[in-house]
């Protein structure tokens, strides 16, 4: 029986199309920025963060800058970040301001380890939340794959993307967990194949007569998400 919230949404995103766990990363990720915009814009701890981790990673800044009602948040804390950027640089003219990573360069710091503390010290703020989100999710996946009604849903589901199989694998999951992740994608791979065939094959001219089917029309996309996940801007496993 389905006792938690995060089985219940599991489930839930299991009966659509896709990995279960892309499509809640994908809500998380909407609700992350939310927070952010509507919550911590003047947030200490969160403005650290961002100092640290030099803004957001590349992805998460196209994301970011996407989000409906970006532009003011988005503006506060770039100005922020580059504020801080500034900051340091006019350190260089007052020789008793502390070391700053510019001043180090000038002083006759190697130019390698300038760039160095150019790159983020800390990761980017929305993949360490949804790195964190992700083991939640893993956990309770394999937690509830023994539940049969669970179980009945995910065997009807596309299964896991590449990227959310693998750190399932990872998890050292019982044997007969294991088992039944493997070849639930086995099957689901299996359909994508003969779909994928179908779709090529009614792009032959001797058969461009036959009318794609909706699931044909869109199993490029959805194979290729498939494959390749929501991956954000940073491994999970590197954190
Ligand atoms: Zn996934
Ligand atoms: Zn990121």
């Amino acid at each position: 029986m389905i006792t938690t919230r995060l089985a219940a949404d599991l489930q839930a995103a299991a009966e659509q199309k896709g990995c279960a766990i892309c499509k809640l990363l994908e809500r998380d990720e909407q609700r992350f920025f939310a927070t952010l915009l509507y919550e911590q814009i003047n947030d200490l701890r969160r403005r650290q963060q961002l100092q640290q981790s030099r803004g957001f990673c590349a992805a998460h800044a196209r994301s970011f800058a996407s989000v409906e009602g970006a532009p003011l948040g988005a503006a506060i804390i770039v100005r922020s970040l580059l504020g801080r950027l500034l900051e340091q640089e006019r350190s260089l003219e007052a020789a008793e301001q502390p070391r700053t990573w510019l001043s180090d360069m000038f002083k006759g710091a190697t130019v390698r380890g300038v760039a160095a503390l150019l790159r983020p010290q800390a990761l980017c703020p929305a993949c360490a939340h949804l790195n964190e989100q992700t083991r939640l999710y893993l956990s309770t996946l394999l937690a509830h794959l023994a539940d049969r009604t669970f179980a009945e849903t995910y065997t009807h589901s596309d299964g896991l993307c590449l990227p959310h199989l693998a750190l399932a694998l990872d998890q050292s999951p019982p044997a007969a967990v294991a088992r039944l992740l493997l070849s639930h994608q086995r099957k689901v791979w299996g359909h994508l194949c003969d779909v994928l065939d179908e779709f090529t094959r009614k792009h032959d001219y001797r058969f461009k007569h036959e009318t794609l089917t909706p699931e044909e029309q869109s199993i490029w996309r959805r194979a290729l998400l498939l494959l390749s996940g929501r991956r954000t801007g940073r491994d999970e496993r590197t954190e």
